[in-house]
């Protein structure tokens, strides 16, 4: 069957999920990996750099980059003012120096000497809808702002996220990233956004991988459509 076809009869099939679906993918989660602990930093500026350097790139080379920039600008006023091209080299082990090095001075002009720290306090679509304003910010970084610096309920889709959520039929076949961030917020019990972006990321990266899911393996596997179908065939 062609794969436009496939997708959208998966998508007449695919029923919504229940928080308590994704209650019991949390304890199984749980389980395998143990829970993570939120520690809220209360830095949102710094959660949002951190975030538009962490853009195409693993974790390692965006901390060096987050590190050199700390150690080459006091402040992130100074940043803002300086030539881009000192901010391109500085963050250039991180990967898209050019691009992120332009965004992030666009960022902190956008802010005006804002620092964020309302966010903590602030209703929550009030919050992601100001942090979406700002240029280049999308609903994963005004998530992984929001959460990380204050604990706040948004859970952030990446990649690992959004695959392993729609195997397991969390989000419609074929849903965009801003529907999954949607859908994912639906069914988080209040106070659990950081255990359930943790322990996908996880699972994402030690078992549901990319290019080679072992099914076999999983903990999740009687709750995962996609996983079922696999093992099925094999
Ligand atoms: S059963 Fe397979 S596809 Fe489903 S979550 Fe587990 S590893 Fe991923």
């Amino acid at each position: 069957m062609p794969t436009a076809r496939r997708s959208r009869g998966n998508a007449a099939a695919w029923k919504p999920a229940t928080p308590r679906r994704l209650r019991a993918i949390r304890d199984r989660l749980r389980a395998a990996y143990g829970r993570p602990v939120p520690r809220a930093h209360r830095a949102p500026v710094d959660e949002l750099i951190l975030t538009i350097l962490s853009q195409n790139t693993n974790d390692r080379n965006r901390d060096v980059a987050y590190a050199r920039l700390r150690e080459r600008f006091a402040s992130w006023d100074e940043l803002r003012d300086a030539p881009v091209g000192e901010v391109e080299e500085a963050i250039r082990p991180g990967g898209l120096g050019p691009t992120k090095s332009v965004r992030i001075q666009e960022i902190l002009r956008a802010l005006e000497g804002d620092d964020l720290r309302w966010l903590e306090d602030a209703p929550l679509d009030e919050a992601r809808r100001a942090l979406c304003e700002l240029p280049g910010v999308g609903r994963k970084t005004a998530a992984c702002v929001l959460l990380f610096s204050y604990g706040r309920d948004d859970v952030p889709v990446d990649t690992h996220v959004y695959r392993v959520g729609s195997r397991l039929g969390l989000f419609r076949p074929g849903a965009s990233f801003d529907e999954a961030h949607d859908e994912l917020l639906r069914l988080t019990d209040p106070g659990d956004a950081y255990e359930i972006h943790v322990g996908l990321i996880r699972h994402g990266r030690r078992t549901c991988t990319s290019r080679a899911p072992r099914c076999r393996e999983c903990p999740l596997l009687d709750l995962c459509p996609y996983g079922r179908a696999v093992t099925a065939r094999s």
